[in-house]
């Protein structure tokens, strides 16, 4: 069996046209969604994140506001700038790049963002919606994993789903959405014992631990469908996903490369939460000028 290979890069194209298709619709309220893209330090891979996620907003019509802060800034300095774009009616999504410096307490900075801005997903109440299975931004790279899966009609429900990787960012959030469509879900991390005798059972395995070649295709069951969220920079420069992507090719039945996965479709559903967002502060203005006017009417 060779596995059709997912492509993250024509999907994310689809979901931009649909994302340009929404910004032009809001403009004829006068309403332009706005993100607001705080980075902190000057890590290289952070810095090429937020100038393509800049980029793209570009694309699509969204305005971007860029703040940048050294390093060694005092966290703050940091809170304050949230707490005003909070406020603000022309910036409907608030995300900061992560990782922090280290004298950041990341739970402080994710929790001053406003619940209504917070498109990145990770605020404590985002967090508890999911497990409710009501979020009010779902988080971009597992909402991207769901929406790849989606358009491939690659149904869920019923399915033996394993995660690798328990991380507040991917793996539990992955987990807790495939959960909300009745897949059976099972999550392994670094503490796993024998990860193989989880890894075969899987009819979707997506994989997001951040170590190259860990899943091998003696893990794989034959016609599983396999999503790789993981990108390893190789000693060679190459990039990487998690997976031995030639080998597994030939057991699944889906595959996701790397790059060209995964990757594009969080950038893509971050533009989509942005203007999500957008439209409702939009659809809540109208309602509160409706109102205004039937109580001046009356
Ligand atoms: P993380 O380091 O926060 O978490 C990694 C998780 O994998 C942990 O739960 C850890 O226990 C588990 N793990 C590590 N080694 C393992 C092993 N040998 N066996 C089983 N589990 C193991 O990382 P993260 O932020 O969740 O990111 C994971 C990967 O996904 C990274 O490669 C990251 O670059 C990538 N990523 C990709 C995207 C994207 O858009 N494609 C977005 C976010 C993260």
């Amino acid at each position: 069996m060779i596995a059709k290979i997912i492509d993250g890069v024509k999907i994310s194209a689809s979901i931009r046209a649909e994302c340009k298709a929404r910004v032009e619709r809001l403009a004829r309220q006068n309403v332009v969604p706005g993100l607001a893209v705080i980075l902190i330090g000057s890590d290289p891979a952070s810095t090429v994140y937020v100038r393509n996620k800049i980029r793209a907003c570009a694309e699509v019509g969204i305005r971007s506001f860029r703040f940048d802060f050294s390093a060694d800034t005092e966290p703050d300095a940091v809170i304050e700038t949230i707490e005003e774009l909070n406020q603000r009616a022309d910036v409907h999504g608030i995300l900061v790049q992560l990782p922090l410096p280290l004298h950041f307490s990341l739970s402080r900075i994710l929790h001053t963002i406003s619940v209504d801005k917070d498109v990145d997903g990770f605020h404590l109440y985002n967090v508890g919606g999911l497990v409710v299975g009501d979020t009010v931004f779902p988080p971009c790279t597992p909402y991207g994993v769901v929406k790849l899966l989606e358009y491939e009609g690659i149904p869920v429900e019923g399915r033996n789903v394993i995660v690798v990787g328990a991380s507040n960012i991917v793996g539990k959030p992955m987990a807790l959405m495939l959960m909300q469509r009745d897949a059976t879900v099972c999550i392994c991390h670094a503490k796993t014992r024998d990860l193989a005798q989880f890894t075969i059972l899987a009819d979707i395995l997506v994989v997001a631990a951040g170590r190259p070649n860990l899943i091998i295709p003696q893990m794989v069951r034959t016609g599983a469908v396999v999503i790789d969220v993981g990108i390893n920079r190789l000693p060679d420069g190459r990039l990487v996903g998690d997976v031995d992507f030639e080998g597994v090719r030939e057991k699944a039945s889906y595959i996701t490369p790397v790059p060209g996965g995964v990757g594009p479709m969080t950038v893509t559903m971050l533009l989509s939460n942005t203007i999500t967002s957008a439209e409702r502060m939009a659809q809540s203005f109208a309602r509160s000028r409706i109102k205004d006017l039937a109580s001046t009417s009356t």
